[in-house]
């Protein structure tokens, strides 16, 4: 980048400097060159008339007109020729062409009445053609004369002048490259401050706010890298978070099982058999509830945020929930709860079963197992044209409302012991809000202790397909 930018800054400096330099000097030139032809068309002019008045078309050894011309012609480094009306050359100050017949276009234009000028680059000189006009009827074209000029001077001036060019663009490109450094350092730095300190905290993992001098640009990228740094430390410690839950909800029931298994071992020969039963029964229990932890974590772990693995289709959601409380009858029953469906109308929506079913079984399993006897659970179906709206009301014992905000979190249990008695992962809620998320839904809970909890679910009719960008 800070190449890039010299580069700009010099391109952007020195070109105008050449463009400008070398108008000016083509400027002069032209300037110089116009002068010169005025000069000598008045010159020429002068004489002509003299060659008009001095009859020396006719009698071209007129002394007078002959040193006049030589001498112009010296003083000028050139050539002067006096040309008749039929365009033969009366007089060649360099004696070539007396007598010849001259078919030079500028020649042939005046002979018509035209001033005519012409620079010649290669052999440095300008060569200027004028009328030789009669004095009483200018309409009257006798001949033309031609003068020709030598412009050493004027490409000795121009040399100079290219010359003092040459300085300026160096002097300008001099100043230009340092001043190219100077700035593309200067803008340059900032960024890779930035880039240093992005490496520092990458090696020593520390969660530091990076800092940004300079551009509002730069300050902005500094904030969006903040906020991403700071996403990624909260996954990262959620994560840190969920492996040492996983670790501990795992390890309970192994160590009540060694627990058990030591106790039966300690107790010697003489234990009775139902003592023996009521152990093994134990341990069987905490192998279930092993069992139910892993299972849940599966399911959770197998909730993908993107929904790329959902096997989205259209079902119908009144039988799905009929089923649903057909499969937990037999809970309610043991319970004493009883479960109670109310449906407004026919819904079909677009969804997942296996995932969607189990969020709603969680729902209603928690409004069963956090219920007392001779309570109920009753389920609501509705929809409108765009969502479905599922409600679980419960008369059960009810969520303080400090843990409202808590009971979708992974392992997060109101009462441990009581979850823990009635067989709760703390995985449920976790697994239930994962599945309406993929489905694009949402949940909410609302609760009063010891009257009862509700959740509400809404969730849209056409599943909505969400485009992968990798901008
Ligand atoms: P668990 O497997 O322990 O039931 P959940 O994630 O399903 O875990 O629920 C989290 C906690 O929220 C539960 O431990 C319980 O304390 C509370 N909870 C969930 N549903 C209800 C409900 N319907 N009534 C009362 N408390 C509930």
């Amino acid at each position: 980048m800070r190449f890039h930018v010299a580069m700009l800054i010099m391109l952007l400096g020195i070109l105008p400097c050449l463009v400008i330099v070398n108008l000016f000097i083509y400027n002069i030139k032209q300037r110089s060159l116009s002068s010169e032809e005025i000069a000598i068309s008045s010159q020429a002019q002068l004489l002509s008339n003299q060659i008009v008045t001095s009859g020396y078309l006719q009698d071209p050894s007129v002394n007078s007109v002959n040193t006049q011309l030589n001498t112009l012609g010296n003083i000028y480094s050139g050539r002067i020729m006096v040309i008749d009306s039929n365009m033969k050359v009366v007089k060649d100050t360099y004696n070539m062409y007396d007598g010849r017949t001259i078919v030079w276009q500028n020649a042939i234009e005046s002979a018509g009445g035209s001033f005519c000028s012409y620079y010649d680059a290669d052999s440095h000189c300008i060569t200027v053609t004028v009328p030789i006009t009669d004095p009483s009827d200018s309409s009257v074209i006798d001949g033309v004369l031609l003068v020709n000029k030598a412009t050493g001077a004027l490409e000795t001036n121009m040399e100079f002048y290219r010359s003092v060019g040459v300085i300026i663009v160096l002097i300008t490109f001099i100043v230009v490259t340092i001043l190219a450094l100077i700035l593309s350092r200067s803008i340059s730095f900032p960024i890779r401050k930035m880039a240093a300190n992005i490496g520092k905290m990458h090696k020593a993992g520390s969660h530091k706010e990076l800092e940004a001098e300079g551009f509002t640009e730069l300050r902005n990228l500094a904030d969006e890298f903040n906020a991403y740094a700071d996403g990624m430390y909260k996954v990262d410690e959620s994560r840190q978070e969920f492996v040492s839950n996983v670790s501990h909800e795992l390890k309970t029931p192994l160590t009540s099982m060694k627990v058990l298994a030591d106790s039966i071992n300690s107790m010697g020969d003489g234990v009775p058999i139902e003592l023996y039963q009521e152990f093994m029964s134990d341990i069987t229990n905490e192998i279930d509830r092993e069992t139910q932890i892993i299972n849940d974590l599966l399911s959770l772990v197998r909730m993908d945020k993107s929904g790329a693995n959902l096997n989205i289709a259209p079902v119908n959601l009144n039988e799905l929930i009929e089923l649903i409380l057909k499969r937990l009858k037999p809970i309610a029953e043991k319970q004493e709860v009883e479960l109670v469906m109310e449906s407004f109308r026919p819904v079909t929506v677009e969804i997942d079963e296996v995932k969607f079913s189990l969020a709603i079984s969680n729902l209603i399993e928690n409004g069963i197992k956090y219920n007392n006897p001779g309570g109920f659970v009753h389920v609501s179906l509705n929809a409108d044209h765009r969502y479905c709206y599922i409600r679980v009301e419960d008369s059960g014992m009810g969520i303080p409302e400090e843990s409202l905000d808590f009971i979708f979190e992974r392992f997060y249990r109101v009462d441990k012991s009581h979850s823990r008695e009635i067989g709760g992962t703390g995985l449920g809620l976790a697994i239930t809000k994962n599945a309406i998320n993929m489905h694009h839904g949402e949940i909410k809970v609302s609760s009063v202790l010891g009257e009862g909890t509700t959740f509400d679910v809404r969730v849209p009719l056409n599943y909505i397909q969400q485009e992968v960008t990798n901008s």
